[in-house]
C-alpha cells in the first residue's frame, strides 16, 4: 500500500546541515515460516521498510540538470594534464588522471545531435524494485568527444549498434535519479515519449 505524507520521511538542509523529519524506519509484524510437511517451524520473515538518505555530493548538478532537460558533463581543463580536454559522461567530479576537480559542462547539444548506441543488451527479466517497463533495452551510448560510455535505457526503438539516438528527461514530474535520462531512436515523435518526457 503505498504511504500517506505522515509515513514518510523528508530531509531539508537548513544552515549547512542535514534535518531530517517524519518516520524513516517502519517495522511490520512478522510471519513464522512453517514446514508444511512436519508442522514444525523452520523460521520468521523479518520485514523492515528504510527510507535511506543518498547525499549526491558533486553529483548532484548532474541529477538536477536532467529534470530541466539538460545532460551535464565534466572536462578536465587543467593545462598541466596529459588529457586535458577529456569530456566524462557519466559525470566524474575528478580527473582521474590528475586528480584535479574538473569543470562542469553542459553537453546536451552534442548528445542531441551526436549520441549512438555502442552495444545494448535486452533484460526480460528484471531484479526487485524495478521500475522500467519490460522487455528493458538497456544501451551504451557513445557521444563525440566525450572519452567514457554512458549506461541508459531506449525508451522506444529498437537498438542496433552504431544507430543514432536522441535523449529524452522526465522534466514534466522529475524524480532526480537516473530514470529521468532515457535515449529514443532518431525519428521518434512527441506524441510516443512516455508520460512526463520532454526532448
Ligand atoms: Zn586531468
Amino acid at each position: 500500500m503505498p504511504k500517506t505524507e505522515k509515513e514518510k520521511g523528508f530531509v531539508d538542509i537548513i544552515n549547512g546541515r542535514y534535518k531530517p523529519r517524519g518516520v524513516f524506519h517502519t517495522i511490520e509484524k512478522n510471519q513464522p515460516i512453517f514446514d508444511k510437511d512436519t508442522g514444525k517451524l523452520a523460521g520468521v520473515t523479518n520485514p523492515r521498510d528504510m527510507t535511506y538518505i543518498h547525499s549526491y555530493g558533486g553529483e548532484a548538478p548532474f541529477f538536477e540538470g536532467l529534470g530541466k532537460g539538460r545532460l551535464m558533463a565534466t572536462r578536465c581543463d587543467n593545462d598541466k594534464c596529459e588529457t586535458r580536454g577529456s569530456m566524462y559522461q557519466p559525470f566524474r567530479i575528478y580527473c582521474p588522471d590528475c586528480l584535479r576537480k574538473n569543470t562542469i559542462i553542459d553537453m546536451t547539444d552534442i548528445a542531441k545531435t551526436t549520441a549512438k548506441i555502442h552495444s545494448y543488451i535486452i533484460t526480460h527479466r528484471s531484479g526487485a524494485f524495478n521500475t522500467l517497463p519490460k522487455p528493458i533495452k538497456f544501451i551504451n551510448v557513445e557521444f563525440e568527444g566525450v572519452v567514457t560510455i554512458l549506461m541508459s535505457v531506449l525508451a522506444v526503438g529498437e537498438p542496433e549498434i552504431n544507430k543514432k539516438v536522441i535523449p529524452i528527461f522526465n522534466t514534466k514530474a522529475p524524480t532526480y535519479t537516473i530514470t529521468d535520462l532515457r535515449f529514443v531512436v532518431e525519428g521518434t515523435s512527441k506524441s510516443e515519449l512516455p508520460e512526463g518526457f520532454t526532448f
